[in-house]
């Protein structure tokens, strides 16, 4: 291990927090004994993500109990990815654990990343073993990405393996250059590289609150992978223009035969208004992917920061004047 800074803390914890009121205080119940068993020398950074309940009072009252508790306060919510990406800027530890609030991610297991990393691993990520806390649906939509993202996308994802990770410091220097605006975290932690390993472990029952994921934002998240790590979804259209030009010239030589030999019965109005049916609706298809990715370029092009911080609170504090 080496040491980057004397004051710096060995271990950050990095929390992406979203109206987790009720869970702040069993979560540090929980995670500060780990902490301590494994190093005196930590820091937890909460992240409120625009939480509209009392959660950034609760991180505070955690803050003043216990100055190795800091939070950064982001101005609106900007979503679970864009709050991990804030959390790893203020974190200086030389290895960053992050987990989400709920308590579905065990802080016992960040021993065993500890441990990991000791062994000169470089990227820790916990790998669930079951899913059977998810409906059948979820898992089936879960496990189709999976197969799309490793047959199309540029990069290995491990199955399974989500947020709950330990990063080294190096890992983590070149996640906070990767500065998109569509994070898709997974794919990124992938794109990172190093040498890296995963400890199962099984998802534990959310403890307050619910889930803040909807089927609406999981596919948008979905697609958001797919469209950062692969240009498939814009090549498709390529072959599918092949394929459709060649029927209608097959269509084509078909009807001219066929008028030859038996000359004609009908019109051909049926055909037409197929047709034109079939490619308007290719082409309006085709166009949206196209604007997917136009629109990823222009949101990327503006080069508005990733987030808006509001506050920094405890801990996080000290590290703006170094970072800014
Ligand atoms: N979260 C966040 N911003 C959001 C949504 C979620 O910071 O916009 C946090 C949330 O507080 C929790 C973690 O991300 O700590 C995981 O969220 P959740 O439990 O809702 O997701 P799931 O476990 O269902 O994947
Ligand atoms: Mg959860």
């Amino acid at each position: 291990m080496k040491d980057y800074c004397v004051a710096s803390p060995k271990l950050s914890v990095v929390i992406p927090v979203h109206n987790e009121s009720a869970n702040i205080a069993p979560l540090c119940e929980r995670l500060l004994p780990v902490l301590n068993r494994i190093t005196s020398i930590w820091e937890i950074i909460f992240v409120d993500d625009g939480s509209q309940d009392d959660t950034l009072l609760r991180v505070r009252d955690m803050s003043l109990r216990e100055p190795r508790i800091g939070a950064v306060s982001l101005s609106r919510n900007f979503g679970k990815e864009i709050a991990i990406a804030a959390g790893l800027d203020h974190t200086r530890g030389d290895a960053v654990v992050i987990m989400d609030a709920d308590l579905q991610h065990p802080p016992e297991m960040i021993e065993a990343f500890v441990e990991r990393w000791n062994a000169g691993y470089e990227m820790v990520y916990g790998q669930r073993t079951d899913r059977s806390d998810e409906t059948r649906v979820k898992r089936g939509f879960a496990h189709l990405f999976y197969r799309l993202f490793s047959r199309f996308g540029e990069i290995d994802l491990p199955e399974g393996a989500g947020d709950f990770r330990l990063i080294d410091r190096k890992g983590v220097e070149v996640l906070r250059t990767l500065g998109e605006k569509a994070r898709f975290s997974k794919g990124l932690y992938a794109w990172v590289g190093f040498k890296g390993t995963g400890v199962p472990f099984v998802v534990e029952e959310r403890r307050f609150g619910d889930t803040k994921w909807s089927f609406r934002k999981l596919f948008r998240f979905a697609f958001d992978g797919i469209a950062a790590f692969s240009t498939a979804p814009l090549r498709v259209w390529t072959y599918l223009g092949f394929v459709i030009s060649f029927l209608s010239i097959a269509t084509a030589l078909y009807f001219a035969i066929r008028t030859l030999l038996f000359g004609t019965d009908l019109p051909g109005f049926p055909s037409l208004i197929v047709s034109v049916m079939f490619f308007s609706g290719i082409q309006l298809m085709s166009l949206g992917i196209i604007g997917e990715y136009v629109g990823r370029i222009f949101a990327e092009v503006k080069r508005r920061p990733l987030y808006v911080v509001a506050e920094r609170i405890g801990g996080a504090a000290e590290v703006s004047s170094s970072l800014v």
